[in-house]
């Protein structure tokens, strides 16, 4: 067999420590899921069901890489967000069995360009356009579950500038690390290589072209990256 022509490289995250790096099989991204940023966008706060989406594969941007201000848009949101990376899958996992298919986390970027979301979300339409456009989803070197493994607490920032934009701790998350997979597992066969972004706190704002964003998780390492 061969193709008519080569097939797109297979997007990666680096690992802490390690020449190997993760491939990455689908990027999901769970939102509203701090009380204090669904507030902040009008929304109540929804314990019947996760908010979700997805982003393409090869949205993924490394560490330290400077990013393309996006296309078709004005109002380029950041939200900092732990990235979940699996390292099995399968279908309705049980929350306490979840954390078993965890390969690690990093911390993320889930960019957004809001005046187009906002735009979907008035005209009932999909949040694509918004969400799952090239370079959407940085994300930083991944540490192993064996070396930080409890996402249930530590603080989510991200400074701008050097300035702080966004800061919470991960034990306000709405939907927990285990109870998202079990939820996505109930809905899509998840596969070894998924990321799942896990939602922001409150803070989202504007980057311009220049903005430096450092992304942190206590533990984890940080997410530098620079928009140009
Ligand atoms: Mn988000």
């Amino acid at each position: 067999m061969t193709f008519v022509f080569p097939p797109a490289l297979t997007p990666s995250v680096a690992i802490a420590g390690s020449e190997q790096r993760l491939p990455v099989h689908r990027i999901y991204c769970i939102g509203r899921n701090y009380a204090d940023h669904a507030k902040e966008m009008g929304m109540p706060v929804d314990r019947s069901a996760p908010v979700f989406f997805c982003k393409p594969a090869d949205a993924v941007v490394a560490d330290r890489s400077h990013i393309a201000y996006p296309l078709a848009t004005s109002e380029l949101h950041h939200e900092v967000e732990m990235v979940v990376a699996l390292q099995s899958g399968g279908v309705n996992i049980p929350a306490a069995e979840a954390l078993r298919h965890v390969f690690g986390y990093g911390v993320g970027l889930d960019l957004t360009r809001r005046d187009l979301q906002a735009e979907a979300k008035k005209q009932g339409r999909p949040w694509d356009t918004g969400k799952a456009f090239d370079a959407s989803a940085p994300c930083s070197a991944l540490v192993p579950a064996s070396r930080w493994g409890d996402p249930t607490k530590g603080e989510i920032k991200l400074l701008v500038n050097g300035k702080v934009r966004q800061q919470g701790d991960l034990n306000q998350l709405i939907w927990s690390v285990a109870e998202t997979i079990a939820y996505l597992s109930s809905l899509f066969t998840l596969m070894p290589g998924d990321l799942i972004y896990t939602g922001t706190p409150a803070g989202v704002a504007a980057v311009q072209r220049g903005d430096t964003m450092e992304a942190s998780v206590t533990g984890l390492p940080m997410l530098k990256t620079r928009i140009v």
